[in-house]
């Protein structure tokens, strides 16, 4: 084997070497065997002025090459194994992968908060069909059958037999209220229901109405249930969501289903009720409906309405995120757009 054959070789073996050290220990024996004193590389080198004259350009050129070369390898070796020395095999301060993580829509959210006021005072969580007889979302609930709400463009008629046509035809229910009269006509009082759940109207699409929206409905009936008691229990769960400040009004307002009746506001927070540019200088916001349930629902279930007296209450759940989250649109509920719904935590 001649001198740039040695060199060749020798220049194989030391990028084999080099790949697999690890360690500062491994290196510096490497630095010995390619570099030092006695390795072969030095020999060659020294052997230079006994070489033929035409070899020995070549050879020296090449074997400088070479000791340049280990000589880079070597550092550029030095600095990995150093740090990998140092650091642990995985780096924790890298970023991690992320795993995306779905929450709760913001109304799923609010229907909870909603619920959750509720609930420690004994009310239980019902729901009920989103296709209804008419006769649950409006005959028994004292709605006469002239009455507007029951035109088609005011309620979605589902046009398929209906299975029970005693019960007259079906509709996607208007409100989560015919969910009281299944309650109701299986359970003898005392009861204390609440009902969250899709309901529909032909309303077109805009900042404030949609053809869906969300309710929750609420029924509590025993002997003795009083208008106080429905003040009590609505007042407590106001002052739960909106904050222990929160002033509440009852309004005197009618329903078919309830006698007396009344529509519940909140005083505006900013302004406490006189009046400013937050509320439109309204000074109350409207929250929910409620009242007595009138006899003629408890005939139609089959309940004495002299020997019971119960509460209902409804409220949209899309208004409350609305005033929660201070959203002027409830399309923005509806679009499905992660960069809203991301911004609902929790
Ligand atoms: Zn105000």
């Amino acid at each position: 084997m001649d001198a740039l054959q040695e060199l060749e070789q020798l220049r194989a073996e030391a990028t084999a070497a080099f790949g697999q050290v690890a360690s500062p220990d491994e290196l510096e024996r490497l630095r010995v065997r390619f570099l030092g004193r006695k390795s072969r590389l030095t020999e060659v080198l020294r052997s230079l002025p006994q070489l033929p004259p035409e070899q020995r350009a070549a050879v020296g050129k090449r074997g400088n090459e070479l000791k340049t070369f280990l000589e880079t390898s070597l550092a550029a070796k030095r600095q990995t194994v150093a740090a990998g020395s140092q650091a642990p095999a995985i780096d924790f301060t890298l970023p991690g992968l992320a795993v995306p993580v779905g929450r709760l829509h913001p109304i799923t959210q609010t229907t909870h908060a909603i619920i959750s006021c509720f609930t420690p005072m004994g009310f239980e969580v019902v729901e009920g069909p989103e296709v209804e007889f008419e006769a649950y979302n409006f005959d028994a609930l004292n709605i006469p059958k002239d009455h507007p709400s029951r035109e088609a463009f005011d309620t979605f008629f589902v046009d398929l037999p209906s299975p029970q046509p005693s019960k007259g035809r079906l509709v996607l229910r208007s409100h989560t209220s015919p969910v009281q009269i299944r309650v109701m006509e299986h359970c003898r009082p005392p009861l204390r229901v609440v009902v969250p759940g899709k309901v529909f109207r032909p309303d077109p699409l805009d900042p404030s109405h949609s053809f869906m929206f969300h309710q929750v409905e609420g029924l509590m009936v025993d002997e003795r249930t009083s208008f106080a008691d429905l003040k009590g229990v609505l007042e407590q769960v106001l002052k739960t969501l909106f904050g222990a400040k929160t002033l509440t009004r009852f309004r005197p307002h009618f329903f078919s289903f309830t006698e007396p009746s009344a529509e519940v506001d909140i005083a505006c927070a900013a302004c406490r009720g006189t009046g400013c540019s937050t509320c439109g200088q309204k000074g109350w916001l409207e929250i929910m409906g409620c009242g007595m349930v009138h006899p003629n629902v408890f005939k139609a279930v089959g309940y004495d309405p002299r020997a019971v007296q119960g509460f209902a209450f409804g409220m949209g759940v899309e208004r409350i995120a609305m005033l929660q989250h201070r959203l002027t649109d409830i399309r923005l509920f509806f679009e499905n757009d992660l960069r809203f719904l991301e911004q609902f935590s929790r």
